[in-house]
């Protein structure tokens, strides 16, 4: 057991939903019912989510859409059993905060700013 906190991530906003659900693979649905996700498949501006529950459907890469609010503000009743999230997933994505001016835009990989990093720039 660790007792290590996790490191504290911090997005922009207005990310992509694709580059967003790339990042966190979790989908939260509209009964709030939050998923793991298995694939995601690509075409410009829509995509096809597979869970690992094995539903599958077809999203828009907009920054506006109902399951980007949902996926910023944490809004989820519970978590998929069928879909196994770990424990480890669902810490990571609760240690993950959404900043109107400030944080990663998920551009580049790896392109996480941290506090310590981020501090006294101009
Ligand atoms: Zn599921």
């Amino acid at each position: 057991m660790s007792s290590k906190k996790p490191t504290q991530r911090y997005y922009r906003k207005r990310v992509e939903l694709f580059r967003l659900i790339d990042k966190i693979k979790l989908w939260p649905s509209r009964k709030g019912t939050l998923h793991g996700i298995k694939t995601i498949e690509k075409a410009g501006d829509v995509g096809w989510v597979t869970t690992h529950c094995g539903k599958n459907f077809r999203v828009s890469n907009s920054c506006n859409s109902r399951a980007s609010r949902w996926l910023r503000n944490k809004w989820f009743k519970d978590v998929c059993g069928a879909c196994r999230v770990p424990d480890w997933k669902l810490k990571k994505y609760s240690s993950t905060h959404f900043r109107r001016h400030y944080g990663s835009d998920l551009l580049q990989q790896d392109a996480q700013v941290r506090p310590s990093q981020a501090a006294g720039r101009p």
